[in-house]
């Protein structure tokens, strides 16, 4: 290409390369859904529409980003999680972000009428900030999702004990915000149990637990132990030759996505399933 007067200016672009070998997590948020929970008449305290809208579009990413290793989802928020040995983009942030935002975006928005088909899109449409944080080890990895999976059920208790309060109880906001001012756990269990009859353990998994968004091979191969081990075989990903990263990136773009409502916070999950982390 020719070079111009004007090219000088490439030089402002400020490198945004994200540390080498470590976890990604592109963390994205509606923004404003307060306002469109109200919009579109989201059921509170969970618009199950909404949830399985927000699990098609994070399908979709990683579906379509065979570098995500794993997605876990909540409320209006989506965490996507780039292998440590991830070098898409050059792993440039600005990049990694605004293709995850973007993507999803997109499918949340061409999704819509299949989730909604009586409450049609209007201005303002749904759109979704993001921001990418790397961690170092698996360790601080699995702490990050487990920190968003307490949140979730945290969340979830208050909000459903809230909604109880408010739908079922007759009290309005402040007088349901007030019964709640310094409850535990156990106190909101036994709210929803003696005045309501929940028992919030029988609460559908999504609501509590989230959604985790993952490649499934055993669903795909027939002996999954082999792919498994295949995969653990794998023990230096960051150095893996050309050939073996072009094989682990085909197999994983051909492999089943899957959204499941798991716990991922105990060991069981991982040790089920070692590609992810592999
Ligand atoms: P911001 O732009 O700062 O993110 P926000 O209004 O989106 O503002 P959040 O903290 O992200 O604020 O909260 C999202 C709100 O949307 C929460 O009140 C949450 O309960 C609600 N919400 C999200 N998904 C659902 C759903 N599926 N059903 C019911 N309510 C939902
Ligand atoms: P990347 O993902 O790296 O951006 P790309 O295929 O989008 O890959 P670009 O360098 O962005 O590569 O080039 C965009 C291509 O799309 C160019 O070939 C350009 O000519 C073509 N293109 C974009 N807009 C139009 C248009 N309106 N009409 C015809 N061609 C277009
Ligand atoms: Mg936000
Ligand atoms: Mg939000
Ligand atoms: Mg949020
Ligand atoms: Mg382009």
């Amino acid at each position: 290409m020719a070079n111009s007067k004007f090219e000088y200016v490439r030089n402002f672009e400020q490198p945004d390369s994200l540390l080498p070998n470590t976890w990604i997590v592109v963390r994205i948020d509606g923004r404003g859904f307060t306002k469109m929970c109200a919009k579109y008449g989201f059921e509170k305290p969970n618009d199950r529409r909404a949830l399985d809208l927000m699990n098609a579009a994070a399908k979709a990413v990683v579906a379509d980003l065979p570098e995500i290793t794993i997605g876990y989802g909540i409320s209006d928020e989506y965490s996507f999680v780039f292998h440590k040995s991830c070098s898409l983009f050059e792993r440039r942030a600005s990049k990694l972000v605004s293709t995850i935002v973007s993507t999803f975006t997109a499918n949340y928005v061409y999704s819509w009428p299949t989730y909604f088909p009586d409450a049609p899109l209007t201005y303002p449409l749904p759109t979704f900030d993001g921001r990418a944080v790397v961690y170092p080890g698996v360790q601080n990895l699995r702490d990050y999702l487990s920190w968003r999976q307490v949140d979730c059920h945290i969340n979830n208790l208050y909000n459903t004990t809230f909604w109880a309060l408010i739908q079922l109880g007759g009290l309005d906001n402040k007088e349901a915000e007030k019964t709640l001012a310094g409850t535990l756990a156990s106190d909101k269990n036994e709210i929803l149990f003696s005045r309501f009859h929940i028992n919030y353990n029988n609460e559908p998994e999504i609501y509590k637990k989230g959604s985790v968004v993952f490649r499934d091979y055993e669903l795909v191969d027939a002996d999954s132990n082999q792919v498994a081990q295949e995969m653990d075989n794998l023990a230096e990903p960051v150095q893996q030759s050309k050939t073996q990263a072009d094989k682990d990136k085909k197999r994983r773009s051909k492999a089943r996505v899957v959204v499941e409502h798991l716990d991922i916070i105990k060991d069981d999950f991982w040790d089920r399933r070692p590609w992810i982390l592999s």
